[in-house]
């Protein structure tokens, strides 16, 4: 499959965890397609704003979850509003940003849809489509495992909304279900 990449605004990747976005984003700056600073990462800006790389969610009760969610939630509220400054900063700068973050929740992407039209820079979606029962694998097997509870209510999410993805206003979908054969061809001006 061949990604047509914009010469500057948004790539919004969207897919629950494990479904490889960190991974693909990787690869592509070893192989040179992208610069490292082109990639804005939730999980980098976590870390960011709290030092806290990783909460282990697995086999907790659920007071201590609840708790744990509740940390996560401000976590995530303050890199979430860290990295959308850094991303408006590069749409004004007519920069390509990659947004690493699951998008699975309508609200997260239209903010995103919204940056783009305010700088008037286009915003293209990659949705990592990868079945349920290769996301627990591939958590079972991960440094950092997610759960299972939460892998499979992000996928229930996934599953529900991405359908309406095509229709919110992306100047284009692509939609992956493995990452092997993918070819990026990247605008090299404005037009
Ligand atoms: P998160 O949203 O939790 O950050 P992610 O979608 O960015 O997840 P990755 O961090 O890229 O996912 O990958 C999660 C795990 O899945 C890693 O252990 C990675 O090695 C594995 N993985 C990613 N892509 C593939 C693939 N194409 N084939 C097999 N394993 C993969």
């Amino acid at each position: 499959m061949q990604i047509v990449l914009p010469y500057a605004g948004i790539v919004l990747l969207i897919g629950p965890s494990n479904s490889g976005k960190s991974t693909l984003l990787k690869r592509m700056i070893e192989k040179r397609e992208i610069l490292p600073s082109e990639v804005i990462s939730s999980d980098d800006f976590r870390v960011l704003v709290s030092d806290i790389e990783f909460i282990d969610w697995r086999d907790r009760p659920k007071d201590e979850a609840d708790s744990l969610l509740g940390d996560y939630q401000s976590i995530s509220k303050e890199a979430f509003s860290m990295m959308d400054s850094v991303i408006d900063a590069r749409c004004r700068l007519n920069k390509l940003t990659f947004v690493d973050a699951t998008h699975l929740h309508p609200d997260d992407r239209k903010r995103y849809l919204s940056l783009a039209r305010k700088n008037n820079v286009p915003i293209i979606s990659i949705v990592m489509d990868i079945h349920e029962d290769e996301l627990l694998i591939r958590d079972e097997q991960r440094d950092n495992p997610r759960g299972k509870r939460r892998i499979r209510q992000q996928y229930q999410t996934f599953k529900k909304e991405k359908r309406f993805i095509k229709k919110e206003g992306y100047m284009s979908v692509y939609t992956i279900k493995e990452t092997d054969n993918l070819e990026f061809n990247r605008r090299s001006n404005p037009i």
